[in-house]
């Protein structure tokens, strides 16, 4: 076993692992990636099938990002955000707001929206974006909106208890508040006692929907369905019920376009505009959890070409498929590209002009984390959005999108492949046990576990969500790399359900 390996076993607690079968192996240890390849201090070459858990997206060792990092460390690595502000978390908030408020719009032409000339941003209805106030991971931006959402509720006299919504299956992070808007009880029931009282909403798994009367297709079950949407009626009543009750959500918290640990599970089209338009004719605030599918994660919308004239820069986020504006913007994950943690929750005027006060008023919003607006992390995160709105990854990622769409066809040949479901430049795969049953595995058989071991075994890493395989690959991947994670995803699957 190699030295590294050894002192790992000893002496590291590895995060959402059974620690007792991790010490039945030798690890896996990292010594250095380039682009979308990963080399263990084995030197055996590894392709990064999940972006180092949806955080990477230009590849690993980019020239770019190195480069800027290099540049501020001959200035300063980091001076605290109590107190100072600094040059680049400066620049970098500019640049994120400019993002949220312009990106994206879909493929509506003007004329498709009735001939309006006003700019794409003044289109949606809400406020604009307009403060960021800096994190250092996901979990905390999310802590941040809900704590804001809270005393913004009961400042401006909303509700004197506020109670926040959320979707079945939620994952927002782990620390205590983020804890108490996510819906998964193997990670939540533990907490019970620790964390606040919310409520949860369905959310529109198409695929294990009780209203979908459709028998199993091969296809994404999002296109075959047969329902009436009877999924908003349910968050149109839960809503209802709740502001019934004289006291509206303070908020609803939404992944947009695809839950992420949740499964992998996608809205179908439209979904996301008809609940904001719920959420708004509450008055409750929404809270858009981009962690994982901001910074061009959710691709580009179907038909999407790029334009100058008019100017129609590429969606970054994905509220921006359906012209949603959010109240609040949780970003983390892939905002320095991968490269150092930094995170950020985005809100409107009105929430922020909530807190301002005398000082003696103590209005102030008392919170803050140390290591907040890092100079290399901001600094990462301006390459990388330089990067993200160059005409080269626009359309690296336009290819990718693309030849995701047509490997995934192939796996349709899997008797254990029961649903597809791709949002840009993720997909999930969902293992069943009999696809014209949509029977589960039970979890105690490690299906999706096993299925990536024999990945890894083939060279390409990832790591399931119980049954559900991911491909999440770098911007930065090429198609013969792309095409290889989806044969290695493909024999995988083969060799460890032999028929
Ligand atoms: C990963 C994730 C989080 C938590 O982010 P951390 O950086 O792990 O704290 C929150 N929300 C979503 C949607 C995520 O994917």
């Amino acid at each position: 076993m190699h030295p590294l390996a050894k002192l790992d076993l000893q002496f590291v607690w590895h995060p959402f692992t059974q620690m007792r079968d991790w010490l039945q192996r030798e690890p896996i240890v990292i010594a250095r990636g380039k682009g979308a390849v990963l080399w263990d201090v084995h030197n055996k070459e590894y392709l990064d099938a999940n972006a180092s858990i949806w955080t990477n997206l230009h590849g690993h060792c980019q020239p770019q990002i190195n480069a800027a990092i290099r540049r501020q460390l001959g200035r300063i690595e980091h001076s605290s955000a109590l107190g100072l502000a600094n040059e680049p978390a400066s620049t970098l908030a500019a640049r994120l707001i400019h993002a949220a408020e312009t990106g994206g719009q879909g493929d509506e032409s003007p004329k498709a929206r009735g001939g309006a000339k006003e700019k794409d941003s003044n289109k949606r209805p809400g406020a604009p974006l307009a403060r960021v106030f800096y994190s250092d991971n996901g979990s905390t931006a999310v802590e941040v909106a809900l704590k804001l959402a809270y005393e913004f509720a009961r400042r401006a006299g909303f509700s004197k208890k506020p109670k926040f919504l959320s979707l079945q299956g939620a994952y927002h992070g782990d620390t205590v508040g983020a804890v108490s808007v996510g819906h998964i009880d193997l990670f939540h029931k533990a907490y019970a006692g620790l964390v606040f009282q919310t409520d949860k909403v369905m959310a529109p798994y198409c695929y294990r929907c009780p209203f979908n009367r459709a028998r199993p297709e091969r296809g994404d079950a999002r296109d075959y369905r047969q329902c009436r949407w009877e999924c908003l009626d349910v968050v149109e009543k839960t809503f209802a019920r709740q502001t019934k009750k004289g006291n509206p959500y303070a908020a609803f918290v939404v992944e947009p376009l695809i839950q992420g640990a949740a499964g992998m599970i996608p809205q179908p089209a439209g979904w996301l505009g008809r609940v904001a338009e719920i959420t708004r004719s509450h008055r409750s605030l929404l809270i858009a959890d981009e962690v994982m599918t901001g910074f061009g994660r959710a691709g580009f919308p179907e038909g999407w070409t790029p334009s100058s004239n008019p100017p129609r820069p590429a969606p970054l986020f994905a509220v921006q498929h359906e012209g949603v504006r959010p109240d609040m913007m949780a970003i983390a994950k892939g905002l320095t590209g991968g490269y150092l943690p930094m995170a950020a929750t985005l809100t409107t005027q009105a929430i922020f002009d909530q807190f301002l006060g005398g000082y003696e008023e103590f209005k102030t919003f008392f919170h803050g984390h140390t290591y907040t607006a890092n100079q290399l992390a901001s600094v990462a995160a301006l390459a990388s959005m330089d990067l993200l709105h160059g005409a080269a990854s626009i359309q690296a990622r336009q290819r990718i999108q693309r030849g995701m769409k047509s490997h995934a066809r192939e796996l349709w040949m899997l008797p254990q492949v029961g649903d597809i479901r791709q949002v840009g430049l993720v997909l999930g795969v969902e293992l069943v046990k009999d696809w014209t049953k949509r029977e589960t595995f039970p979890l105690a058989e490690r299906a999706g576990m096993r299925v990536c071991e024999a990945m890894a075994r083939r060279g390409v890493l990832s790591r399931p969500i119980g049954n559900v395989l991911l491909i999440m690959p770098p911007y930065c991947t090429t198609a013969k790399q792309l095409r290889i994670m989806f044969t290695v995803l493909h024999d995988a699957i083969a060799e460890t359900f032999p028929e």
